[in-house]
């Protein structure tokens, strides 16, 4: 997997999500076996990647020429309204505008580090820790949507939500209209992540979470059970998350971030 120029890489600290069963750093094991389909680079404008469903106030950016482009968002959904428990953050994810699958897949870190963020800005989470742990089922302080606030109070998912368009709006009425699941967000590898329905005739799904289909290109779904989100990343060129850091006191309590 290629890795961003120093340049690129975020002089931030990434936000840690808290884990109800004291996940590790350690990166969560790949998938024993894997096969990885036919993936040739699929090529985006950034028009396309702005015409996507965000949230009101995120912002998409380009640079002309640039082979990344640029998702600001404050990681709080539209659902919900930023207090002294659940801080609005400055979150800058730098994702691939092109995603190719590289020629083996790659673990997700740690389960403390997005790989990822639903189209309502908020970042998702690895979902096992390094022992295999399912921390969704374990994760007692998460709310209806499937939220939790992690370290500096900030919010994020390890599922795809059922909130991803709006509280009590089903997903499933988004979906495209050839039935297919709709996009709901991006993997930091740039390929899209869509709902967990899938059409009739779409191929299974590999290790990863993925598949690779003619109208779509290789694509993640999510899941109802673990994984939940994607299970590895298969693209060549991995994005990056910059994070300023806000850490009220409130948020650095000796008993962790503050419950839902
Ligand atoms: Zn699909």
């Amino acid at each position: 997997m290629r890795v961003l120029p120093p340049s690129r890489v975020s002089l931030g600290l990434v936000a840690l999500m808290a884990c109800a069963t004291g996940c590790s750093e350690e990166e969560a094991p790949v998938p024993e076996v894997v096969v990885l389909p036919l993936c040739p680079t699929t090529p985006r404008t950034c028009k396309q990647v702005q015409a996507y469903s965000w949230a009101d106030g995120i912002t998409v950016e380009c640079a002309p020429g640039d082979e990344f482009f640029l998702v600001k968002s404050t990681g709080v959904p539209p659902y919900l309204k930023a207090t002294a428990k659940l801080q609005a953050q400055d979150w800058e994810f730098l994702v691939p505008l092109s995603p190719a699958c590289d020629t083996a897949p790659a673990p997700l870190g740690p389960a403390s580090q997005p790989h990822g963020l639903l189209l309502n800005g908020v970042p998702f989470f690895p979902a096992l820790d390094p022992k295999g742990n399912d921390l969704v089922l374990s994760q007692e302080h998460a709310d209806e949507c499937e939220g939790s606030l992690g370290v500096g109070c900030a919010y994020g998912y390890r599922t795809v939500s059922p909130c991803v368009f709006g509280k009590g709006e089903d997903v499933a009425a988004h979906a495209d209209k050839d039935g297919h699941g709709a996009l709901v967000g991006l993997a930091l590898d740039g390929f899209g992540l869509h709902a967990p329905e899938t059409s009739d005739g779409e191929p299974a799904v590999d290790a990863c979470g993925g598949h690779m289909t003619e109208a779509r290109g290789y694509h993640y779904h999510g899941s109802a059970s673990a994984p939940y989100t994607l299970g590895c990343m298969v693209g060549a060129t991995q994005g990056d998350i910059r994070y300023t850091a806000r850490l009220p006191k409130e948020c650095l309590g000796p008993s962790g971030p503050p419950k839902m």
